[in-house]
């Protein structure tokens, strides 16, 4: 349009009227001004171009007829006559509209970019082809420490553990136009590291020209410590899991297996890749029941002890009881069943053992002879035991509890519970004998037995017990009794008689012998030679009964005429026993030696007795000058007495009759005596509670042995 000096539009093109929505006719003459929607500021302008010649790209609002607005700039210049006088003015406007909507859009858009871009928790950068930074966010200033005024225009590069490898980066991404995670570790001004994946790419200009590379770092420090410790976690749960040696396996709700451990694997015989993704039903026995149960776990979260079979691939069967519960995602749904078996084939087993062995009690106590029962720990009789039964005619429930004790003697009964309540108590082997009454009134004697069977803890489980007939045996005991009492009656009567017997002849023998003595005396040389022989011979018999009297004596009155024990020297008794028989031992040239001997508590006489036998015996069977050696020496609680000499000896299988009353190895010409005297020695030695026996070797001599209590009361 023109404008004359007044604002007065003086013309107008289309495209004013187009704008305006005025015809050029109504335009032209009206106020210039009043077409914006700043008339002041549109008057200012075109005063302006008057003053100064020219204005450019003044912005103006022109408004339409109908109200819209067009954004205009104004170029306008003067225009002058031919004699050079200003006389309006030439404004172009230039519908800056579209412009003006682009660049607030631009301008939005960089809001928004920038808002972003800041709002980005990752650190984010642009660097120019120079490897310059030319911007930086927030993040990138946290995660290097330094402001945005400092980053930029300073080497990308420089901000990395490792600036070639980030230099390397870059250039990839002008190269190839991206890249993706590409790591890089950035380090802080305080030194602090961060670990970050690059994803990159460049940017261009409006033209297509690359300007530069945006790139953004993701900070997977957190990342990689979460991802790290669950991978720790995982691995963890698998060396638990695997660890099992029970078979573990996890089944997701259509029934298939999901995971499995190595026991699982080795009691199916298959793999886990063979296993996962199967059904888990498949590998028992029982499918249904395989089925049901995990099918149970679902709809009540867990079962306890399943019992299942798992079918190995060898066709062997191993029997588990599986435990199992359903385990939950993070939002608590359930997501699968966690399975867990136990074998127990050794349980089987020992349940089968333990019924087996049951089973060879059972038998035992059917096949033995012995009534066997058993006992809860309280002594009632808690099993059925027939062979009692049938032996009392107690009926089974009379016998239960303690209705056995009905079937024994009245007398016993108190002593036999006395016996199995102590045991109870005590916990230990009882052994009582009873009589035990039989149907028909009969009573017989029993033994009865019991031991507790102990529980591994030691606790008592129950009793087992048997009872055998021992009747015959008592039977016999008490018959054998009755004879030793009767042989003890004889023997004690035979010792009377011979008593009696030898005192009774020790009279007439006095008298024979006095009375032939005094006829020898009396007719002195008026007999002839053959009555001196003869009467000789009568003195000898006499002598000779005397001797037997006397030993015979000596004998029986081992036991009845006893003296008290008191404690005598030995040694006191040997002096005597060694005057005794002098006169043999200076016959025969004897020598008799001794080592220290003991004081002992003995009947003193019977002591010296039995030395005076065996040295006497020592000396008289002897071929050579005997040499009897007496020795004495402690063997635990008794003195051992040894008397050894070097005569003829004993033949082996004689040496246990020697003992026995009149036992003789030699004819009375060889040897005289009367075969009493070693059995009153044993006769004595049993009286003080000792033994005595012999060692001999024909030929070389003997060796009487002894013993006498050490520790005695002084008693008779
Ligand atoms: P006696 O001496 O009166 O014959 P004993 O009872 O003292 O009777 O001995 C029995 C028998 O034992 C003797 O006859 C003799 O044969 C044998 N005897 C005893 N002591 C000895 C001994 N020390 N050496 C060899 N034989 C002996």
């Amino acid at each position: 349009m023109t404008i004359g000096p007044d604002g007065k539009i003086t013309d107008v093109n289309a495209a004013t009227e187009h704008a305006t929505g005025c015809t050029r006719a109504q335009l032209i003459g009206t106020d210039f001004a009043d077409y914006f929607t700043e008339p002041d500021k549109a008057r200012q302008g075109y005063q302006q171009v008057f003053c100064e010649g020219q204005v450019r790209d003044y912005p103006l609002e022109i408004r339409h007829k109908d109200g819209h607005l067009t954004a205009v700039l104004y170029n306008a210049s003067v225009y002058r006559n031919e004699a050079g006088q200003v006389i309006g003015v030439f404004a172009a406007a230039r519908d800056i509209s579209e412009r003006k909507r682009t660049e607030e859009a631009l301008r939005l858009a960089n809001v928004y970019n920038r808002s972003l871009i800041e709002a980005s928790l990752d650190p984010l950068v642009t660097i120019g082809p120079d490897g310059k930074i030319t911007d930086v966010n927030t993040a990138t200033e946290e995660v290097t420490g330094r402001s945005r005024q400092e980053l930029i225009g300073t080497d990308f590069a420089d901000y990395f553990t490792e600036p070639d490898k980030a230099r390397a980066g870059y250039q990839e991404v002008f190269r190839e136009g991206s890249v993706r995670d590409y790591p890089l570790e950035i380090r802080h001004r305080s030194g602090r590291l961060t670990l970050v994946l690059y994803n990159a790419c460049v940017y261009r200009d409006p033209a297509g020209k690359v300007v530069g590379v945006f790139a953004a770092a993701r900070d997977i420090s957190e990342r990689k410590r979460t991802e790290e410790a669950l991978r720790r976690a995982n691995v963890y749960n698998r060396s638990l899991i695997e660890a099992s040696l029970d078979p573990l396996v996890t089944i997701g709700p259509d029934g298939k297996i999901t995971d499995v451990n190595t026991a699982t694997e080795k009691v199916t015989g298959r793999s886990r890749q063979e296993l996962i993704g199967t059904d888990f039903a498949d590998y028992f026995t029982e499918p249904d029941k395989a089925r049901q149960g995990y099918q149970q776990v679902f709809r009540e979260s867990t079962v306890r002890d399943y019992p299942l079979e798992i079918r190995g691939r060898d066709g062997n069967s191993v029997p588990v009881l599986y435990n199992a519960s359903v385990y939950r995602d993070e939002t608590g749904r359930v997501v699968g069943v966690f399975a867990a078996a136990r074998d127990i084939t050794e349980r089987k087993r020992a349940e089968g053992e333990l019924k087996a062995s049951e089973n060879r009690f059972r038998s035992l106590v059917t096949a033995t002879s012995q009534m066997v029962w058993t006992t809860d720990q309280a002594g009632q009789v808690t099993e059925d035991i027939p062979s009692w039964r049938a032996f009392t005619g107690q009926r089974l429930d009379e016998v239960r509890g303690t209705g056995w004790l009905g079937a024994l003697h009245p007398e016993d009964r108190e002593r036999a519970w006395a016996v199995w309540s102590k045991a109870i108590t005590e916990r230990s082997l009882y052994e009582v004998e009873y009589r035990v009454r039989r149907p028909d009134g009969e009573y017989r004697d029993f033994l009865a037995r019991g031991v507790p069977v102990l529980e591994s803890d030691g606790s008592v489980r129950e009793w087992v017990g048997t009872c055998t007939d021992i009747t015959e045996r008592k039977r016999m005991e008490a018959a054998l009794a009755q004879r030793a009492e009767a042989l003890e009656r004889s023997n004690k009567e035979l010792e009377q008689f011979a008593y009696v017997a030898s005192h009774d002849l020790q009279e007439p023998l006095r008298m024979i012998a006095s009375y032939v003595e005094l006829l020898a005396q009396r007719y002195k040389g008026q007999l002839d030679d053959k009555a001196d022989k003869f009467i000789h011979y009568i003195v000898d018999g006499a002598t000779r009964m005397q001797t037997l009297i006397n030993d015979l004596l000596a004998f029986s009155r081992v036991a009845t005429r006893g003296k008290p024990f008191t404690l005598s020297s030995a040694e006191t008794a040997l002096a005597e026993v060694l005057v005794n028989l002098q006169k043999t031992i200076a016959d025969k040239g004897a020598l008799v030696t001794h080592d220290p001997l003991p004081d002992v508590v003995v009947d003193p006489t019977q002591f010296e007795q039995v030395l005076q036998n065996l040295i006497g015996n020592g000396l008289k069977f002897c071929e050579r000058t005997p040499l009897v050696h007496l020795h004495a020496e402690r063997e635990g609680n008794d003195w051992l007495f040894s008397v050894r000499d070097n005569g003829i000896g004993i033949a082996r299988e004689h040496l246990d009759r020697l003992f026995v009353i009149f036992q003789r190895l030699h004819s009375r010409t060889e040897y005289p005596g009367t075969g009493i005297g070693l059995a009153v020695c044993k006769k004595i030695i049993e009286r003080h509670g000792g033994r005595i026996w012999l060692e001999s070797e024909p030929g070389k001599g003997s060796t009487f042995f002894f013993t006498i209590p050490a520790q005695r009361e002084v008693a008779s």
